[in-house]
């Protein structure tokens, strides 16, 4: 479960100031499937970025279980990040010397994972992406949609208790982006995993269990859809609640 409580993050740029996030309260629930839609700017990338610890906020508290995130050291962010979570890019961004293999099997090796294990673990994940024939393949000898199949199954062969993604379809054309779509929320559903994803797209929100939208830094409607989840529709602080069966 991730809390955020009284999140605000400013940017400032010489005397100007940039409230890119303002007030925002959430809580996202193990196992869902959770959309954060909104236009260019709106601060989605930046919400993204505070919730997984890449950056820290200006003001408010980013609880994972019960740690705040937001005051964790960097040493300890890194191996928290190692430890539970994975990531999902626009840009894929796979090691352009690796194979789909080495790229795959990175997450293992940085947690001490043996080298026999690991490839067979990664070969696996190769496998139940589709890609079970271009193990050995390097980024550049493979489609855009192939990139991001392998990206994914970077983001999950360590079966990291949350996978963010900003913006996974951005680059791929709309039959490419259906199959990455249905695989990413496939893969974490088998694992009761939390996919947290970044999109301005409302058609990719069709996936998600969960739809929070963004306007101007500020979250305007909360929406939960599917038997059973209309408990998660949050309290009382937005403008636009509705829940959808
Ligand atoms: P997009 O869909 O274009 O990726 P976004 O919703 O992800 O947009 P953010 O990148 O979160 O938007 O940016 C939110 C606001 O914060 C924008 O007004 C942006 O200009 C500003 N911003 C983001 N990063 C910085 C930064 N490092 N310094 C200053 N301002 C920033
Ligand atoms: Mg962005």
């Amino acid at each position: 479960m991730i809390t955020v409580k009284d999140l605000r993050k400013v940017y400032k740029l010489g005397s100007e100031k940039v409230i890119a996030l303002d007030d925002i309260n959430v809580t996202i629930y193990t196992g869902e499937v959770c959309c954060i839609l909104g236009t260019s700017g709106s601060g989605k990338s930046t919400l993204l970025n505070m919730l997984a610890g890449l950056e820290r906020p200006t003001r408010g508290q980013v609880l994972i279980g019960k740690r705040d995130i937001a005051r964790m050291d960097e040493a300890s962010l890194a191996k928290f990040r190692q430890k539970y979570v994975g990531f999902v890019f626009q840009s894929y961004n796979l090691m352009s010397s690796l194979t789909a293999l080495e790229n795959v099997s990175m997450p293992l090796m940085f947690k001490g994972v043996g080298k026999g294990v690991r490839n067979k673990a990664a070969r696996q994940m190769l496998k139940s992406v589709g890609l079970g024939n271009r193990c050995d393949h390097k980024p550049t000898q493979m489609s855009g949609g192939q990139q991001q199949r392998v990206g994914i199954a970077r983001a999950f062969v360590s079966k990291p208790r949350i996978v963010f993604a900003d913006e996974p379809t951005g680059n791929l054309d709309t039959k490419t982006t259906i199959e990455v779509m249905q695989l990413m929320v496939q893969m974490a559903r088998e694992n009761d995993q939390t996919l947290v994803i970044v999109t301005h797209d409302p058609e990719i929100a069709e996936y998600a269990d969960r739809v929070i939208h963004l306007i101007d830094g500020k979250i305007v409607s909360d929406i939960s859809r599917g038997p059973g989840m209309d408990h998660l529709v949050l309290e009382g602080q937005f403008s636009n609640q509705e829940t959808v069966h």
